[in-house]
Formats: structure tokens, sequence, C-alpha cells
């Protein structure tokens, strides 16, 4: 060899190792049997993770707890050169120290019949976002193959809707026409969410990969059925500019039935289930929260202790089934006399309450007062079969009054001193003569 192409040779390979040094891939130069004959930074750095003793000397022996085959597949490839093998995965388990698991791409080359060249690359990002992306398909498609009552909705990255398909059409009676553009805003009723709630449930979906909410939704006709809805970021998408956008698909469905199932648990819970009334336990949470209200608003809150009179007899005279329909009676004439508001509960066996929000003492004598005659002196249309009576104690809430079971035992005492004085009468506790 003359000096001249020593020098060229000497240049040259500067050049490879600069190539080498700042590829962005990791490449490694192997004989036939796989010894390493080159290597640059990356590729060690990629290929110490799979040598616990850090001798990294035979490429196959390194690959081979991922790459059982390569080996064999080199032998086995009989041009003089070419590509042996092209973006081959390599799942490389989490090692001792906390990395991974990592995914590399491997291609391997046949340079000449003695020389391999491999070329690795870190693809762990690419590969996770891929299987999301699967994991999105294959969740997308069950829903949209499998089920009829599900909205699919496309929407944008300031939660607009972008795409209309059937099912939109199927589930909310929406035209394409009718949603392209619009807030998805559009399938609540009015009212029932904010522009701010919105991109807050889409920062949500960002941060968790899903936001889900359950409420009721609207359909064109401007009817309702309650529904879920899932939103999901999306891979983005790349808008105007070249930029890279947020995108989500949000999945609507029709949980009506699941409603139903909860509505029966939650009557099961709270209703009495005689008269359909609030049971005890729903009269006291719902007390708490009325005392609660009441200390913010200071309003007043007024409180019925009913008892129906002698109903031993009742059951005495015409049988327990007889006493049954009229305490379902009782608990009909209390509802009749009541408003949306208040509160009527039956606490025990011929016990009820009755919460009247917003209602001072005076008031509430009044329509205890009413209830009782209407109860000894029924309409002629609500004639009943077995006449009876009721005594009811009246209490109001003020500042002296700690709390609802102080409440409770104010009523309760005028109940008390009403049945002492006789029966089918109205004590208010303010009124009443205490020793
Ligand atoms: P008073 O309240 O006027 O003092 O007399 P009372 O006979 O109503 O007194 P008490 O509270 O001692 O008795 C209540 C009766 O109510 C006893 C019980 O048999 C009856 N009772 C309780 N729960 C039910 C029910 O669900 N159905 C029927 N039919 N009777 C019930
Ligand atoms: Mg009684
Ligand atoms: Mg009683």
């Amino acid at each position: 060899m003359n000096h001249l192409t020593d020098v060229a040779d000497a240049q040259e390979y500067e050049a490879l190792l600069q190539f080498l040094y700042m590829a962005p891939v990791g490449l490694v130069q192997l004989a036939a049997d796989g010894t390493i004959l080159m290597l640059n930074p990356l590729s060690a750095q990629l290929l110490l993770p799979l040598c616990p003793d850090g001798a990294l000397t035979n490429l196959f022996d390194a690959l081979a707890p991922v790459a059982p085959d390569l080996r064999l597949l080199c032998q086995d490839f009989a041009p003089p050169h070419g590509q042996i093998c092209d973006a081959t995965r390599l799942y490389l388990r989490a090692d001792a120290a906390g990395n991974g698991p990592q995914v590399l791409s491997l291609n391997m080359l046949k340079l000449d019949p003695a020389r391999l060249m491999a070329v690795l690359s870190d693809i762990t990002q690419q590969d996770l976002r891929e299987r999301q992306l699967r994991k999105t398909d294959a969740w997308l498609n069950a829903i949209m193959t499998n089920i009829t009552d599900y909205a699919l909705v496309g929407l944008d990255s300031r939660g607009c809707i972008d795409t209309w398909n059937d099912s939109i059409g199927r589930v909310t009676g929406f035209s394409a026409a009718a949603v392209k553009g619009q807030p998805y805003a559009l399938f609540y009723p009015d009212g029932a969410t904010t522009p701010a709630q919105q991109l807050e449930r889409l920062r949500d979906a960002d941060q968790n990969g899903w936001t889900l909410d359950e409420g009721w939704r609207r359909r064109a006709d401007g009817s309702q059925f309650w529904g879920s809805s899932l939103i999901s970021p999306l891979p983005g998408r790349i808008g105007e500019g070249g930029v890279e956008e947020a995108a989500y698909c949000m999945i609507i469905r029709d949980i009506s039935d699941k409603r139903d199932i909860s509505e029966n648990l939650r009557q099961a819970t709270y209703c009495d289930h005689l008269t359909g009334l609030a049971n005890r336990r729903a009269f006291f949470e719902a007390a708490e929260l009325e005392l609660a209200r009441r200390q913010q608003s200071r309003r007043p809150l007024a409180l019925l202790m009913v008892d129906a009179d002698h109903f031993k007899r009742i059951n005495d005279a015409h049988g327990h089934p007889a006493g049954d329909a009229v305490l379902r009676q009782l608990a009909a004439t209390m509802l009749r006399i009541c408003r949306e508001v208040d509160v009527v509960a039956r606490i025990g066996g011929e016990e009820f309450a009755l919460l009247l929000p917003g209602v001072d003492h005076d008031a509430a004598l009044a329509v205890a007062e009413r209830l009782r005659a209407e109860v000894a002196q029924p309409p002629a249309a609500e004639q009943q079969a077995i006449p009876y009576t009721v005594s009811i104690g009246v209490a109001a809430m003020d500042d002296s009054v700690a709390g609802i079971d102080a409440l409770i035992k104010q009523a309760d005492q005028a109940l008390y001193a009403a049945k002492r004085h006789g029966r089918n009468q109205v004590v208010g506790w303010r009124d009443m003569e205490r020793p």
C-alpha cells in the first residue's frame, strides 16, 4: 500500500468512526460467528442491559435471550450479501437497575461472507404507542360492531364535534348537519354543563386517559335519556400548519336500565315499603341536610310528629291488614297536604314525621291542624272504611335548639301532651305547659 492510499484509508476510517459515533442508531459490525468487531456508543448503550457481566464480545450470545434464532438465521443466509432481517422486534425485560422494559428494532445486513452489520434502534415509545392504538382500535371496534346503544362521537381539541356517524343518529337522532362543529354539550340538556366544565373534562381525559360522567342526555327531539359519557384522548391529529392537535372520542351510552337498577336500590334503602313514604333513615338524612341549609340561610324549619290514636284497637277490631290500609291512607292524606319540598316519613309503626322547610311555628300549627281535621273528618271523596284520628306534636327550629335530635324531642314532648289531653289534637311545643 502506498502512502497516498494509506492516507485515503485513514481518512475514510476516520469518517466511518465519525459516522458511527454520530449515528442516531446502534451500529454493530460483527464476524460471521457473531464476534463483535466494532460498535458505536449507542449500540453499547442499548446492548449492555443484556450483558449482566458487562462482557459484550459476541452479538449472537448477547441477543440470545431475546433473539435465540439469530445465529441460525445469519448462518443460513446463503447469498453473499443482503438483508437478513428487517425491523425484527426485540423485547428486553426490565433490568435490575430499573431500566426498561425496552423494545429494540433490529436490522441485520450481510456485508460480505465474513462480515455482518446489525442496526439497532430503540423503539420503546413507538411500540407502546402502537400497542395503545391497537387497544383503542380493538376497543372501538368492539363497541362499534357489537353494541347498538352507543353513539361514538369524534371531538376536536376544543371538544367540538368533528365526525358524524350512524351511531349518533341512532342514539340521539341528530343529523350530520346539526352536530358538525357543535360543542358536545349539544347532547346535554340546557344548563347541564358549562363550557368551562367541558374543557375541564377534556383536561381530565388528557391526564387520566379517560373521564366518565352520568346524567341526563338530550336527543334531537328534546326528549331525554339517562346516559353515561366516556371521553378519551385519541392519537393526535395533524391539524392546519402541520401541528399535532389533541383529539378525543366520546361514547354516549343509554344506561336507563342501569339507572332503574340503582333507582330500585335507592328505593329499597330509603323508602318505607308499606306506604311508599321516606323511611326513618331517609328522614334523618334529609333532616341533617335541611339543618345544614338552614345554617346558611337561617330560614325557618318546622317538624310535626304524627301518631295514630289507639291504633292497637284498630288492629284488634279489624285485623292487621285493615290496620295497614289505614296507615297507607294516612300516608296519602299527609302527601296531599304537603308541598313538594316537605319531607314526609314513616319513622315507626304508626308514627310519622313531617319536616317543613321554610315554615315557622305558627304556620306549622296550621298545617298540623289541617291534617288532624282531614283525618278526623275526611273529605267526601276520601271516605274511609275505618274512622280513626291522629295526635300531632309541633316544634320549630330556633337558635336555642341544638340539632335535629333536640327538635325531635320537643315535637315528641308536644305529641305526648296531645295524647295526655285526650288525643285527636295538635299541641305546639312553644305553647305547651311545661313543668
Ligand atoms: P296511642 O298511640 O293513641 O297511645 O295508642 P296506640 O294503640 O296507637 O299505641 P301504641 O303506640 O302502643 O301502639 C301502636 C300499635 O300500632 C301497636 C302495633 O300493633 C301497631 N302497629 C305498628 N306497626 C304497624 C303496622 O305496620 N301495621 C299495623 N297494622 N299495625 C301496626
Ligand atoms: Mg299510636
Ligand atoms: Mg305509637
